[in-house]
């Protein structure tokens, strides 16, 4: 294979269907020479992710729920198996209970934060502890997060808290790691509509308000966030650790409602 990811293999986590900001990851990598690897969340998506993966001619590395350590070593011990190690790998994945995504955050559960966090933070934790031993000759880890982790975003609640301490986690993560050349950083995308954001109370209105604020003036699409996780993950970014980059039509630069923007 020629390209920018040509000789490089990874693991994409986080796969739901054809609108996952993960697999617009994975088609810029495949895209640019790359082989990547998938896991699936339990039986439901395994039937959408092995049609995806093969469209790729990607390795289906099996179930994983990272609330399961089982199943989360079981893919790993897959792709040690098939590939000996790995260049890169894309953490998307992230939960909270609906009815914890709208109203008020002083509302939320123990029981729901612990599991959010559990989730969408510790994760990347643990899948960077596993990807470490697998990147003998160095790699790339990446993340996903949102503008909800800096600035209170209306019905985003505790994802909010758990983004800023993912955010937090890269940081550490790229101290901890960047001696072995593993190289640990975050796209902070702006909204778009998938499965995980129809969880979202008002998400519509959140799209809009984007839409009409953001210095371009438009939302950012899943194959734009997948080409600046090719750079990411590519050695384009080899210097480039511990950072959260906004890919999100530059919206976290503006500090008020333009004052060309429509009523919503
Ligand atoms: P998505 O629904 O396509 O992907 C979310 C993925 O998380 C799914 O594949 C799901 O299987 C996985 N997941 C949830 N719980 C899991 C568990 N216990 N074990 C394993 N996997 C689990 O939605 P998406 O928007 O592509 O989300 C991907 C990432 O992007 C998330 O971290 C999300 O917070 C982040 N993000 C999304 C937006 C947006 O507006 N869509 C914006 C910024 C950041």
């Amino acid at each position: 294979a020629q390209g920018l990811m040509a000789g490089k293999r990874g693991l994409v986590m986080g796969v739901a269907n054809n609108r996952s900001i993960a697999w617009g990851i994975a088609k810029a990598i495949h895209a640019h020479g790359g082989t990547v690897g998938f896991t699936y969340q339990g039986d439901a998506l395994r039937k959408r992710v092995e049609p995806l993966a093969a469209e790729l001619g990607g390795l289906v590395a099996g179930h994983c729920d990272v609330t399961d350590t089982a199943s989360l070593d079981a893919c790993f011990a897959k792709v040690e198996e098939e590939w000996g190690g790995i260049d890169f790998l894309v953490h998307a994945i992230a939960f909270s209970d609906k009815d914890e995504l709208t109203g008020r955050y002083v509302d939320t559960s123990e029981q729901n934060f612990s599991k959010t966090m559990l989730i969408s933070c510790y994760s990347l934790t643990a899948v960077a502890q596993r990807a470490e031993k697998l990147m003998n000759k160095g790699g790339s880890i990446l993340t996903l997060t949102y503008y909800g982790a800096e600035k209170v975003m209306p019905h985003y609640n505790v994802m909010g808290v758990a983004k800023a301490a993912l955010e937090a986690s890269v940081r550490y993560l790229a101290v901890d790691l960047g001696p072995k050349g593993i190289r640990v950083n975050a796209i902070s995308a702006g909204p778009i509509k998938t499965l995980a954001a129809s969880g979202i109370g008002d998400f519509r209105y959140i799209l809009k308000w984007n839409e009409y604020n953001a210095p371009l003036r438009r939302t950012v699409t899943t194959d734009e966030v997948g080409d600046v996780g090719l750079y990411l993950c590519s050695d384009l970014s080899r210097s480039v650790t511990g950072e959260i980059h906004h890919a999100d039509s530059g919206y976290h630069v503006v500090g008020m409602k333009a004052v060309d923007a429509p009523d919503i």
